[in-house]
């Protein structure tokens, strides 16, 4: 149980950004050798993932598309015994700490695809080498020609599975060739230096993108200014991208029907079942145990029922397209834990948005390495997009108390937006201490 907080936390450095390194785009030979990285350098986030970790990408419609490598060599082949696709692997002996964390990472993917992962002590062949982490967590983009591969999985189960996924050949999501249909990028509000991390790849797009896969990034990384780098093209997206919504750290179904793909494991799974082949719908596919693997959103033997989307629903907010008030879930008690709320105020055309706050009672702002107080979106926020839907706006936190920071917004404060449109995110971290915020809508 987690007690009332009356401090601030120190900050510690854990959460990850990946990050490519310089060596050459095109890789030796038809191998990619770039090593893909992620750097433990950020804020920890109050979240309830175990052991206090989050990844930074957090990092989806219909028909086929893939986010692979392209390069078939870059794939692990078969094990000439067993017929399935074979990623041998070692520990070096500084990383025996973290096995228990790194096996559970290998049989979340082995027990949701048909890669074996084996340990073995033969070096003298193309295998993964577990390495103890000097800060980072990175690996290369699939399978290199040499006679081991370095790879540095972390040891959170999060961080193994996102790193295992380059291993065996995944890019991230939003590096997908076909992601400026699903994302903007605000080149903006990305740090200088880092505009590489947003390079597109001649990626193979069998499944539909998805912002909740385990490869995907969140909306703010590798921001320069706090804001977002990311935003998705329907605004309400966003909050797929984040850790308290999607499956966060877990291979989401389209993550693992690509990997089924790409390495032939529907094809061996179906000849498996002959005789008892069920036909999936729905984009369901026949799993190991010949029965359906359905994906969110459909139910049934077959995935035959369409029960939902495939991205959960908004738990709260929604459009306003009358003068109304909007406030935080339960208020004037509690909001829910980990609440995320979006709100999209839309006047008539020759109208603004005008909101105005009667009460403003949300987690206090964070301290910035320099001692600094300033407000951290991922603890309680509100931000007011005034401009547009996808322009990001300004963030606003609460009181903090011994910190001698009022809070953001006090009673009777009021924004006006800038067009017919007002975008407003609330996000409510896992300490649900205070009342929210209530605020009247009107427009002028
Ligand atoms: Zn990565």
């Amino acid at each position: 149980m987690r007690q009332k907080r009356l401090f601030l936390l120190p900050i510690i450095l854990v959460t990850l950004f990946c990050s490519v390194s310089s060596a050459p785009k095109n890789g030796v030979g038809k191998y990619n050798q770039r090593p893909h990285m992620e750097r433990k350098n950020k804020v920890q986030l109050p979240h309830n993932v175990p052991d206090g970790y989050r990844i930074a990408q957090g990092d989806m419609l219909v028909p086929q598309g893939r986010k692979f490598i392209n390069w078939p060599e870059g794939k692990w082949p078969e094990d000439p015994i067993t017929g399935w696709p074979s990623v041998p692997y070692v520990l070096d002996e500084d990383v025996e700490v973290d096995r228990t964390v790194i096996e559970s990472g290998l049989q979340h993917w082995m027990d949701n695809t048909c890669i074996t992962f084996q340990e073995t002590k033969n070096e003298s062949q193309p295998h993964l080498r577990f390495i103890a982490s000097d800060g980072g967590c990175w690996s290369y983009f699939g399978r290199q020609p040499q006679n081991g591969q370095d790879i540095m999985a972390c040891d959170t189960i999060d961080v193994v599975t996102h790193e295992l996924g380059h291993a065996i050949g995944f890019f991230h999501e939003q590096s997908r060739s076909d992601r400026d249909a699903y994302v903007k990028i605000l080149w903006e509000n990305v740090a200088p230096g880092y505009e590489s991390e947003f390079q597109t790849e001649d990626s193979l797009n069998d499944v539909e993108y998805d912002y909740t896969s385990v490869m995907h990034y969140w909306s703010t990384e590798f921001s320069g200014n706090g804001k977002q780098t990311m935003m998705p093209w329907n605004p309400y997206d966003e909050i797929l991208m984040y850790a308290v919504y999607g499956p966060f750290g877990v291979l989401t179904f389209r993550d693992k029907l690509l990997a089924n793909i790409e390495y032939g494991c529907l094809d061996k799974w179906s000849s498996n079942c002959e005789g008892s082949e069920l036909e999936c719908l729905n984009q369901g596919y026949l799993g190991a145990d010949c029965k359906c693997v359905c994906p969110p959103g459909t139910e049934g033997e077959t995935c035959e029922t369409v029960i939902g989307d495939y991205y959960p629903p908004l738990s709260c907010g929604g459009n306003v397209t009358s003068p109304s008030t909007i406030h935080t879930p339960n208020y004037p008690d509690s909001y829910n834990p980990l609440e995320y709320c979006m709100w999209w105020i839309q006047a008539p055309e020759d109208k603004k948005v005008q909101i105005t706050f009667t009460d403003f009672d949300l987690c206090y702002h964070d301290v910035d390495a320099d001692d600094q107080l300033f407000c951290n979106e991922l603890w309680d926020s509100l931000e007011i997009r005034l401009e547009d839907p996808l322009t990001p706006g300004e963030l606003y936190c609460g009181e903090s108390e011994g910190q001698y920071a009022d809070a953001d917004i006090g009673p009777g404060q009021q924004f006006t937006s800038e067009g017919s449109n007002m975008f407003i995110k609330f996000y409510g971290s896992d300490w649900n201490y205070w009342r929210g915020f209530t605020a009247d809508v009107d427009f002028v």
